[in-house]
């Protein structure tokens, strides 16, 4: 199974396709953590990307479409897989259909997590991960079980984004409702989009995903 999660920055796809991974043996495909890791490693395409993200604009749907195909290759091809922060315009969607069918994979669901735009300044600026193993965080809404420890990998060290400040979410949010919600018609033409309540609590949003996996949503 193949599927995108949908959504602006900070309505939780992140959280949960790492949830979809530990229960459902998926993999998380996420652009901007391919990115992270490109621009920590010094690689060309993290030099370019760099500045680009700081600014909260999008980097080129070249580079992103490279990374993805080259990541779906490591994949197995019974692995499922949970793209996460891509496509986000639509030559990508178009590049996304190609290197899917070159895979002989196909596109089961488009996920699209609605969330009020009011929730999403607040979801962003409270945002970390554990800088051990990367599973993520809140302020207010998920913070570790122990004070200053992983749930995950009992780390306790923890990272901030430096594009998770007020003002570059706002681009990224302009870029969302510019490039990214535009896709949203040409899956629903072909019948995949599913709309679930990105505002519930992390686990009704997991269980609202897995019923529409199930053929139950
Ligand atoms: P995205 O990947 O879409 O940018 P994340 O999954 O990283 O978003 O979520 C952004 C922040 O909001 C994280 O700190 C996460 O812990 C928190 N979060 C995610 N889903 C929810 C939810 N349903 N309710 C409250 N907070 C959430
Ligand atoms: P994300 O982790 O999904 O919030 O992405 C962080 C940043 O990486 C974005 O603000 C963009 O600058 C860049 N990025 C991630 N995915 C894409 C993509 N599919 N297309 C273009 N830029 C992307």
């Amino acid at each position: 199974m193949n599927i995108i999660l949908l959504g602006p920055p900070g309505a939780g796809k992140g959280t949960q396709a790492s949830r979809l991974e530990d229960e459902r043996g998926m993999v998380q495909l996420s652009t901007g953590d391919m990115l992270r890791a490109a621009v920590k490693a010094g690689t060309p395409v993290g030099l370019k990307a760099k500045a680009v993200m700081e600014a909260g604009e999008l980097v080129s749907d070249e580079i992103v479409s490279g990374i993805i195909g080259e990541r779906l290759d490591e994949l197995g091809d019974e692995t499922g897989a949970i793209f996460d922060g891509y496509p986000r315009t639509a030559p990508q969607a178009a590049s996304l259909d190609t290197i899917l069918a070159e895979r002989g994979r196909t596109l089961d669901h488009v996920i699209e997590l609605v969330v009020d735009e009011d929730a999403l300044v607040e979801r962003i600026t409270g945002r970390f991960t554990c800088a051990s193993c990367g599973e993520g965080y809140h302020d207010k809404f998920k913070l570790p079980a122990v004070a200053e420890t992983c749930d995950q990998c009992g780390a306790h060290e923890f990272k901030r984004r430096p594009d998770d400040n007020e003002e570059t979410v706002r681009t990224r949010m302009t870029e969302y409702r510019a490039k990214t919600a535009p896709i949203l018609p040409i899956y629903e033409a072909r019948g995949l989009v599913k709309r679930v309540d990105g505002m519930a609590d992390i686990a009704h949003v997991t269980d609202a995903i897995e019923a529409i996996l199930d053929g139950r949503g």
